[in-house]
């Protein structure tokens, strides 16, 4: 017998109608031989309404007093969910995330999950019900209510899943949600976005953290850790939905299988920083240990001693950030700049790593819009590339000032600031003909049938009791960070293109000019240095060097006189790879630190989901490469 652990989301559970057909699926499921659970979100806007009522009260709410109040959104619902299958004649019972022992750390809205005893769900079962489990809450280790983030149901879901199929039971997890799937880009904004069939959990987890707001990035990585059969699909239809699965060869055909678009980040700019061995730490450790997530890090080359660094963080930590890094700027004798408002798109494909050119057709294509680049990072499979909101928009803005009715304001704010990143996100797409049928996507792959995607049987599928306690204790700290390996890459160098001019379609000129050429770009950095000019560094495999040299050198030539072109043989490339990399941020701060303790200057930084990449001193390569090694216990 399977196990089914059934999501549904805010608006699959709106009112009574739509609760009614979730419980009429939970039964189905059940009809049909499976044990079935049952995880549910608010219904509808609950959630944000409750956090009005809130802000009717207070500007400052404490978190604490915040989580006693959004947890009873999911209470409401699992209670109208059980009544719902038992009045269809199914017998059902339902659970808030304290009665089932989601035990999180005290981090109030932003809670990890540590650890789920199984036992009270399992004898539910047993008994023949359908559980039905509040989402996004849980307790810390005082007995307070916590809550995992916004769209934390899907964690919760995915984590009950890990845990279940940890304590024996074949597992699948499926999410029901308002669309039909994962497409290649949110389909509200790209009407021709194509719905995926298939996609990776590396992928899942790059496309959710860059802002595809479809599934919770945390729940991606229970699912990949834990390797959970998931599903994501219409609560509306019976449609197959998008599996998110381990990553296949095909995969590697596809260099981009999706892009997204994220609205929600500020950008911060430290210049004047010292350019020595373990400034990074302090500034990523200060931001780590005060629990704020970094996202894209722009480290500059630094010349005359000084480099720049470009950060960007949640617009919601904007002020927090300022605070927490505000002496020790002082101290390094630096300077803190913001800049306005800014949008992120990235390219997610697992492909990426062996198909050169990706990066200059996403440029390409930013430059056809007249899209001007203010940063770009690269991960393993994604590439990101921060732009600036329109500025003519600040008139708009202005009269939304002088507008009283809050709701209008809000509305009107959320569709302004994305105005550029979505042209940008729908010429992105264009260029990488995401609408068109391709493997996985419209198109059959070898192994694109469900019960290939069924659960491989759980190690511990049927066993006793005393075996069910110790896949239960083996869940301790299930949500802490996963680093899986360090890897060093001794054949890259480094080119960089000092004082590039700040504009449209430069960058996409010199990626035009190496990749037409065939060579392999890989990691990149772009970050504004002083107001107007840019430095671009990237990485190429050693032996084609001086070729991308004298390609830039040319074009350089006839963009501008003042940029300079500059390349360094002795560089080596150290990656931490893992899930959760950029999420949890004691990834960096440990990287940092295990490199600062030996002395050893990072010079250009690259983080995403799911590795961080540093370029070191190729001399130092091997030490560094086992300092990691001890500092993450791998080998
Ligand atoms: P739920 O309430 O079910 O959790 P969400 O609103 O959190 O639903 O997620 C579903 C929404 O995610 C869709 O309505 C869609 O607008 C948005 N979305 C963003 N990116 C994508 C994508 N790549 N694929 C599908 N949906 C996306
Ligand atoms: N109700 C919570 C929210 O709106 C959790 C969720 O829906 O996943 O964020
Ligand atoms: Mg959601």
């Amino acid at each position: 017998m399977g196990l089914v652990v059934q999501k549904f989301g805010g608006s699959s559970v709106k009112d009574a109608g739509r609760v009614k057909e979730a419980a009429r699926k939970a039964i189905r499921a059940k009809s049909s031989g499976d044990q079935v659970i049952v995880v549910v979100s608010a219904q509808g806007s609950t959630t944000d309404d409750l956090i009005g009522k809130a802000a009717e009260i207070t500007s400052t709410p404490s978190a604490r007093e915040m989580d006693m109040l959004l947890a009873t959104g999911e209470q409401i619902c699992v209670a109208l969910t059980a009544m719902a299958i038992q009045d269809l004649g199914e017998s059902a019972i339902s659970f808030t995330g304290q009665q089932i022992g989601i035990v999180t750390d005290n981090t109030h809205r932003k809670a990890r999950i540590k650890s789920i005893d199984t036992r009270r769900i399992s004898e539910a079962l047993d008994a023949g019900q359908i559980v039905v489990v509040a989402g996004f809450q849980g307790i810390d280790e005082q007995g307070d209510i916590s809550t995992l983030g916004r769209g934390g149901s899907d964690t919760t879901a995915v984590a009950i899943a890990a845990a279940m199929k940890q304590a024996g039971y074949d597992v699948q997890c499926e999410i029901y949600t308002d669309v039909d799937g994962v497409y290649t880009t949110d389909p509200r904004v790209v009407p021709d976005a194509r719905k995926m069939d298939v996609i990776s959990y590396d992928e899942m987890l790059e496309m959710a953290s860059m802002g595809a707001g479809v599934m919770h990035s945390r729940s991606i990585e229970f699912a990949k850790k834990f390797d959970v059969p998931l599903m994501v699909r219409n609560a509306q239809s019976d449609a197959i939905g998008t599996w998110i699965v381990p990553e296949a060869p095909w995969m590697a055909e596809i260099p981009v299988c999706g892009v997204a678009l994220a609205t929600d980040e500020a950008r911060v700019v430290l210049e004047g920083v010292p350019d020595e061995p373990g400034v990074s730490r302090q500034i990523f450790a200060a931001l780590a240990s005060a629990n704020i997530a970094v996202d894209m890090i722009g480290q500059s080359v630094g010349h005359q001693g000084k480099a720049t660094v470009g950060f960007t963080v949640l617009t919601t930590e904007l002020e927090r950030t300022k605070k927490v890094l505000a002496s020790l700027v002082a101290e390094l004798g630096a300077t803190l700049r913001e800049t306005g408002q800014v949008s992120k798109v990235s390219v997610v494909g697992a492909g990426m790593r062996h198909v050169s050119g990706v990066a200059e057709r996403m440029f390409d294509a930013l430059a056809g819009e007249g899209v001007n680049m203010k940063m770009i990072t690269t991960g393993d499979i994604k590439i990101s590339v921060l732009i600036e909101e329109d500025s003519t928009l600040a008139e708009i803005e202005a009269v939304l000032d002088a507008t009283a009715n809050e709701k209008i304001k809000k509305a009107h704010e959320d569709a302004r600031k994305a105005i550029r990143g979505r042209k940008a996100l729908r010429a992105v797409h264009a260029a990488f003909s995401l609408s068109r049928r391709r493997k996985g996507a419209g198109m059959p792959t070898d192994s694109a049938s469900d019960s290939l995607f069924r659960a491989k049987p759980s190690p511990f599928a049927n066993t006793g009791e005393k075996d069910r306690e110790a896949a239960v204790a083996r869940l301790d700290g299930m949500e802490d960070i996963l680093v899986s390996g360090v890897h060093l890459n001794l054949d890259q160098s480094r080119l960089t293109v000092f004082d590039l001019p700040d504009r449209p379609g430069v960058c996409a000129k010199v990626f035009n000019a190496v990749a037409r050429s065939g060579i392999l770009v890989d990691t990149i950095v772009q970050n504004i240095t002083v107001p107007g000019r840019a430095e671009l560094s990237f990485t190429v495999p050693r032996a084609d060097l001086s070729k991308a040299i004298e390609l830039t050198a040319n074009l350089l030539k006839q963009i501008d006189g003042d940029c300079r072109v500059g390349g360094e043989e002795d560089i080596a490339v150290l990656y931490v790879f893992g899930v959760g990399m950029r999420t949890h941020t004691g990834v960096a701060r440990t990287m940092f630190a295990a490199l600062a303790e030996l002395g050893i200057n990072i010079g250009m930084i690259n983080t995403s989901e799911v590795c961080i990449g540093v370029v070191i001193d190729r001399a130092r390569g091997p030490e560094a490469l086992a300092g990691l090694k001890a500092a993450f216990n791998v080998d």
